[in-house]
């Protein structure tokens, strides 16, 4: 599953509250944030569908985080930014004993963290392996 590629700009007031007073950032937050989930339906049918990208943490890892969630685009926009629970699906390796969190929020769509792939990371790795070869099947 590739990661959603919806982008926006933070509205400044969001981007004012990642700037915690007393911190000493080496740099403004990037104004501009990604879809973290998987490709979710209705993207660029449904203007009512939600993306979300993350915000920053919370006091502990277990607190909830802060997400921006937003949907549709330009003046038809609406968004919100608040603290959401982490999803609490874990993925266990029974080979390695490697336990990995869901790095989304809980109820999010449609794909945990680990069944997401960043496409343009996909994109850099397919062009060093085969050039630019048409897309065959993912064969094992
Ligand atoms: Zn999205
Ligand atoms: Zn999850």
């Amino acid at each position: 599953m590739l990661q959603c590629t919806a982008v926006t700009l933070l509205p400044p007031d969001a981007v004012s509250r990642l700037l915690a007073p007393g911190v000493n950032g080496p740099d403004d937050p990037e104004p501009y944030v990604l879809c973290e989930l998987g490709e979710h339906d209705g993207t660029h049918t449904d203007p009512h569908t939600e993306h979300a990208a993350y915000l920053r943490p919370g006091r502990t890892p277990d607190s909830p985080a802060l997400w921006f969630f937003w949907a549709g685009s330009g003046p038809e926009r609406t968004h919100r930014a608040e603290p959401a629970p982490w999803c609490p699906a874990v993925l266990r390796r029974l080979d390695s004993g490697l336990v990995r969190r869901c790095a989304l929020f809980d109820h999010h769509s449609p794909s945990h963290s680990w069944d997401v792939t960043d496409p343009l990371g996909d994109l850099i790795a397919e062009r060093l392996v085969s050039g630019d070869s048409p897309k065959g099947d993912p064969s094992p």
